[in-house]
């Protein structure tokens, strides 16, 4: 009998089963300055997201579910390394995100999780915004050298281009931007296809090359990393979407990224690998609200993109992966984008490195429901500045600046604390009620500072020849 199951064991080894239930395919949805209020599930009034609604009751809806910066650059370098910005140089306290004329990239000996997946055998795609290099001025910071086998669309934000002077003043919060006025990049590969890129069909096409390499990939296992240029101003919805929604152009364009989820669900239904597949939606960062109505919402947080506030780094994160993840369930522990770089490399059965820091933990024990998981305090950064920090319910903050139009941050001593869950709106600073907090607190920074070795920044070098004489 022994003898049986263990030539059963082996011929499924060789079969390679096992390996193939424990290899998912990875899709990682990640949305251009979403707000934490902009989808149905979030609790916004008039915008209509049924398939990420529909994401959430098949699977799980974070609460507390963060980036690990407050802009775009740093907030994608630390989902794709698992590390806080501060340690690969992809931040700074001034320049904020890589410029269209950048020549700083993400550093070769960082560690990608497109790389981490690759070398367990993973096909590998981005398709969307990269902004992690601008490889017209630096072959180096491309995305097939960080990992990614497939690639198409921007190299940068879809709002960057050479030729800003013939935009008229705010045009970004326009609800009606003229695509003439930008000369977004599309790129298939590293062959530049369109400039200006259609900005209104910029989804639809993002969504129909994902949907082939889903169904050219479903052998498996495989990457899918999906970082959409919008909501981001400009903003541009397709004719399909264009003046339907209820909330104006804003509400056009997030319901056109609803449906692109839809069929990328569908695309892995079709493909019969929904049970070995986990999908995971989040956004960089929070809403742009200087853009008025073109700038998405916070919900009940306070402030948005740029800001250490909640509403500028405490973003929607939905995981689905039927079989897997419980359906129904709100997580309401603390988790990161980080977290999905270590989750994802250890269900790849990638080691995840241990020649540095790598600040994400394995978020699995969430995602299944099995219980909560240990963590460091999450620090929020501004640039390559500590602003706050959090542990359980508190968060302290010693620097606060608004998003934007102030020029130096305001110190704080002692430190405001507020209690997120009772507070999530950061309104009433108990710091006064709970001194030993504040202690903890600055304890935890401490320690952090004292092992931190801050990389040289990467947001500094441009192409010399837009340097001032
Ligand atoms: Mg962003």
């Amino acid at each position: 009998m022994k003898t049986i199951w263990s030539l059963l064991a082996l011929f499924t080894l060789l079969l390679g089963h096992p390996q193939a239930a424990e290899t998912p395919n990875i899709i990682i949805i990640y949305a251009d300055d979403l707000g934490y209020g902009d989808l149905g599930c979030y609790g916004h009034p008039s915008i209509r997201t049924p398939n990420l609604d529909r994401l959430a009751a098949e699977g799980m809806r974070f609460t507390d579910f963060y980036s690990a910066a407050e802009v775009c650059t740093p907030s994608r370098a630390a989902l794709l390394t698992g590390r806080y910005p501060v340690r690969s140089g992809m931040c700074h306290d001034r320049f904020r995100v890589l410029r269209n004329v950048s020549t700083g990239h993400l550093p070769a000996d960082e560690i990608t999780l497109a790389e981490q997946l690759k070398g367990r055998g993973y096909a590998t795609a981005i398709i969307g915004k990269w902004h992690l290099g601008v490889w017209a001025n630096n072959p180096e910071g491309h995305p097939h050298r960080h990992g990614f086998e497939m690639v198409f669309g921007l190299p940068h934000s879809n709002d960057m281009d050479p030729t800003a002077a013939r935009r008229p003043p705010g045009a970004d919060n326009r609800e009606d931007p003229d695509p003439q006025w930008w000369q977004a990049p599309l790129y298939d590969g590293e062959r530049l296809v369109e400039q200006p890129a259609d900005q209104t069909t910029l989804t639809r096409r993002y969504t129909e090359r994902a949907v082939k390499f889903i169904g050219e990939k479903k052998g498996g296992p495989f990457f899918l990393y999906f970082p959409h240029s919008f909501p981001h101003t400009p903003i541009f919805a397709s004719e399909q979407f264009h003046g339907k929604s209820p909330r104006g152009r804003y509400g056009d364009v997030v319901e056109e990224l609803d449906w692109s989820v839809g069929r990328v669900i569908e695309a892995v239904r079709a493909a019969g690998i929904e049970r070995n597949t986990l999908v995971f939606f989040s956004s960089d960062n929070g809403p742009w609200l200087i853009r008025d109505l073109a700038g998405g919402s916070a919900g009940p947080l306070r402030e948005g993109k740029g800001s250490t506030w909640e509403g500028g780094m405490r973003v929607p994160g939905i995981a689905w992966w039927p079989g897997k993840v419980p359906a129904g369930r709100v997580c309401r522990e603390l988790a990161t984008t980080m977290d999905l770089f270590t989750t994802c490399s250890l269900l790849a059965g990638a080691k995840v490195p241990a020649d540095r820091p790598i600040d994400g933990v394995d978020i699995l024990p969430l995602l299944t429901g099995a219980g909560p998981v240990k963590r460091e305090p999450f620090f929020f950064y501004r640039g390559s500045t500590l602003f706050a920090v959090r542990a359980g319910q508190w968060k302290a903050h010693y620097l606060t600046q608004p998003a934007y139009g102030t020029p130096r941050a305001e110190a704080h001593d002692p430190p405001l604390l507020f209690n997120v869950p009772a507070d999530p709106g950061e309104r009433f600073n108990v710091a006064a009620q709970h001194p030993e907090v504040l202690t903890d607190l600055a304890s935890a920074v401490t320690k952090h500072r004292a092992a931190l070795q801050p990389a040289a920044t990467q947001l500094e070098a441009v192409r010399s020849e837009t340097r001032a004489p």
